[in-house]
């Protein structure tokens, strides 16, 4: 079997275990309802295939997300890079150490957070997702949310941010205010590689954590 063809079998096998025998043109698939299921685990397995965009092609793995499928934090990132590509997990590498030596400071590990980003697969040189990708990936991360239940999310950078929100404001608009997204409060703050290119970003990051920590961590 060719390349392309093997690509189409897998599409329409995932479609069709996604959302029955119905096959939906391209600008059908945006906004169909994700399928009804009961776990983070059964729904990261019946996605995990997915072809809806060009990204799929172009992935090593798939990025579903980690952590507590209880958190009341969820953080979430833009997309994954390169390392994370590699993994399959999210915020791995020198950005994801800085995060969780932040966390550590407000006294969280990855085992009481969940971590995912909004596009499951890398864009390619890590360039910016395009809206149409957003568009069929940004629903799992709805179902994600649904499932978890958080009492918070916080969006890690301007991509992250702007994605969710739909706004181009800059970042440093962005903070300090508290957004709803899926009838959960919001936050943003800068992401931790933005910390390791720019030390200035230090101090507002550790102002925005003990935010967290202080309004949705205290008993
Ligand atoms: S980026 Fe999202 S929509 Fe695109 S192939 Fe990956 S999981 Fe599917």
């Amino acid at each position: 079997m060719s390349h392309n063809s093997d690509i189409t079998v897998r599409y329409l096998n995932q479609s069709r275990e996604l959302y029955g025998n119905k096959i939906f043109l391209d600008s059908q698939t945006v906004n169909v309802p994700v399928p009804n299921t009961k776990t983070l685990e059964s729904f990261n397995k019946s996605i995990r295939e997915c072809l809806k965009c060009e990204l799929g092609n172009t992935r090593t793995n798939f990025v579903f997300g980690v952590g507590n499928p209880h958190a009341k934090i969820v953080f979430v990132g833009e997309a994954p890079g390169e390392k994370e590509d590699l993994k399959g997990e999210p915020f791995v590498g020198r950005a994801g150490q800085l995060l969780d030596k932040i966390l550590a400071a407000i006294d969280l590990t990855r085992e009481d957070i969940y971590i995912c980003n909004v596009i499951k697969c890398r864009p390619p040189q890590n360039r910016d997702p395009l809206p149409s990708e957003v568009e069929l990936c940004e629903p799992y991360l709805k179902t994600q949310l649904a499932l978890i239940n958080p009492t918070l999310i916080v969006a890690l950078g301007r991509i992250a941010a702007c994605t969710i929100l739909k706004t181009k404001e800059p970042l440093k608009d962005l903070r300090n205010k508290i957004f709803k997204y899926e009838g959960i409060d919001l936050l943003v703050t800068y992401h931790p590689a933005a910390l390791l290119r720019n030390p200035n970003f230090k101090k507002p990051t550790w102002e925005d954590f003990q935010m967290i920590r202080d309004q949705y961590l205290a008993d």
